[in-house]
């Protein structure tokens, strides 16, 4: 392993210089660190693995062993471990999923559990840990640092982008994308036949994804949990449109508690309207496929600086993206908050599908 002169955030411009880490917690032990864990958990996001590459060839070049933790949390209870080189590294900056897989064990809410975890993290020689995933595993994260001082950072890694703290999460960038492409293919579709379709995307209480696909994709009208539109709302706002010539909408969904709502959306517009509305769910198609380049160097940048926070002592936070740069924020700021799509936006996106 070839050791290189150590990474140099403050004088870097685009990283930012993490000068908010001074507020975390410290662990005691800065540039001290010899063996680095890293895992992903939760739901898998596009950019997870460029996240992967850019902890282990920072931490490798400065001469910290990497090992990968397979299956999250139920790997890490297993002792599943994966020893990371530069060169397992190669050719996956460009693939959606997760290189070490991902899991979720809802036993690692039971103390046991956790002891187990982190005596196996000790038993391996791994002194600090990088954990890519949600707000879920970020409370596991959390109580493995407060329970048992295993120090670790978090990478906000979902296509979400429910996580408290940043302005944007690994993968979300790429799901719009991939939505907003659906979208300009059916409106074709919804041009010619003169149709009203609803399109479905994910996001339980989040409603991000929606907001912004209907946006870019031009949409009617958009339903999400925090935005309070209803089905005479939309009747109205497609019965405007007709008055004008408009012969074809389409209406954005976030899929709520209920993946499939779409279809009982349509049917109360039907009931209510007799407009009959066709239906497309997006699900998991807008999980997989390529990273962005916006996510993969997303995924870079916060992969890059989580190594570098660790070194320094810190620990006990998460990085995110604010105003344009790598700033870091305490888990403890982060986790069970719930991240409100901004009103101006909602009250944007209805001023401009008008
Ligand atoms: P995400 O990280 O994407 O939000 P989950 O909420 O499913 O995904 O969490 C992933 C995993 O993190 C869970 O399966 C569990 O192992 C762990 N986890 C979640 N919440 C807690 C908690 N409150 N305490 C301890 N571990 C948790």
């Amino acid at each position: 392993m070839t050791k290189t002169t150590p990474l140099n955030l403050s004088a870097s411009t685009t990283q930012g210089p993490l000068e908010n880490l001074e507020r975390f917690t410290a662990t005691g032990t800065p540039s001290n660190i010899q063996h680095l864990g890293v895992y992903t958990s939760g739901g898998d996001a596009p950019g997870m693995n460029a996240a992967i590459r850019a902890v282990t060839r920072t931490a490798l070049t400065q001469g910290i062993k990497v090992t990968g933790i397979a299956h999250g949390y139920r790997g890490m209870v297993g002792a599943e471990w994966i020893p990371l080189d530069t060169r397992a590294m190669g050719n996956i900056l460009q693939r959606g999923g997760t290189i070490l897989k991902t899991a979720r064990l809802p036993e690692f809410a039971d103390s046991v559990i956790r002891a187990k975890a982190a005596a196996q993290i000790r038993s391996a020689g791994m002194d600090a840990l990088v954990c890519i995933g949600g707000d879920g595993s970020f409370a596991g994260a959390r109580l493995l640092w407060t329970e048992h001082k295993v120090p670790i950072i978090g990478i906000p890694a979902t296509i979400d982008n429910d996580i408290h703290g940043t302005e944007s999460t690994i993968g979300f960038d790429t799901a719009v994308n991939a939505a907003v492409e659906a979208i300009d293919r059916i409106r074709d579709t919804a041009d010619s036949h003169e149709r009203l379709f609803i399109v479905e995307v994910m996001g339980r209480d989040s409603g991000f994804i929606a907001l912004e696909t209907g946006l870019a994709g031009g949409a009617e009208e958009i339903f999400f949990a925090d935005n309070p539109v209803t089905v005479d709302d939309a009747i109205n706002h497609i019965r405007r449109g007709m008055a004008r010539g408009k012969r074809s909408s389409i209406l954005i969904a976030a899929e709520g508690q209920k993946p499939g709502r779409a279809y009982d959306l349509a049917e109360s517009i039907r009931k209510k309207s007799g407009f009959e509305a066709k239906v497309c769910v997006l699900g998991h198609v807008l999980r997989g496929g390529a990273p962005s380049a916006f996510d993969r160097n997303l995924a870079s940048r916060m992969g890059l600086a989580a190594v570098e926070a660790l070194r320094r002592g810190y620990c006990d936070a998460m990085m995110a993206w604010v105003r344009g740069r790598i700033d870091g924020v305490p888990l403890s700021a982060v986790i069970g908050k719930h991240k409100r799509v901004p009103d101006e936006w909602i009250r944007m996106a209805q001023t401009l599908s008008n």
